[in-house]
């Protein structure tokens, strides 16, 4: 006997998870692309706390997208209804996480721009104006 297949549109919880962090992931790309139009030249996940997705490292900027779900974006996270302690903990460790990774990186001298991955979506040139901003903010040594 076949396998059943399972229903076209229903998708494990795992599986949901799987695109939410595909999708964080194209923010990214979307945004390191249009910087790198910009002349903007960056580290991709550069040795630092936190591991910022993109960092200026002779300006000392470090960059995260932070992907709605998974970092707890006001306007779109929502606890999923199963396992909702677990998700609940899960959140405040990567919240914890991000906050300590911005407090250390802030000790080394370095300036912390967080944007949410539907920013990056919606309105790039906003997010790109941020960056710019922290960028040309810091001096040169
Ligand atoms: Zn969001």
């Amino acid at each position: 006997m076949r396998p059943r297949l399972r229903k076209r549109g229903k998708l494990s919880k795992s599986e949901q998870m799987a695109r939410v962090r595909s999708k964080d992931t194209d923010s990214e790309i979307r945004l390191r692309k249009v910087l790198w139009q910009k002349g903007l030249r960056y580290r991709v996940r550069f040795k630092l706390p936190g591991t910022p997705d993109i960092a200026f490292v002779k300006k000392r900027v470090a960059v995260f997208v932070d992907g709605c779900f998974w970092h707890g974006c006001p306007v779109h996270y929502r606890a999923p209804m199963s396992n909702a302690e677990f998700w609940t903990e899960k959140l405040r460790i990567n919240v914890n996480r991000d906050r300590l990774a911005d407090s250390r990186l802030n000790e080394m001298g370095w300036a912390v721009v967080r944007v949410w991955a539907h920013e990056v979506n919606d309105d790039i040139s906003q997010v790109i104006q941020r960056i710019t901003k922290a960028v040309t903010a810091t001096t040169d040594n």
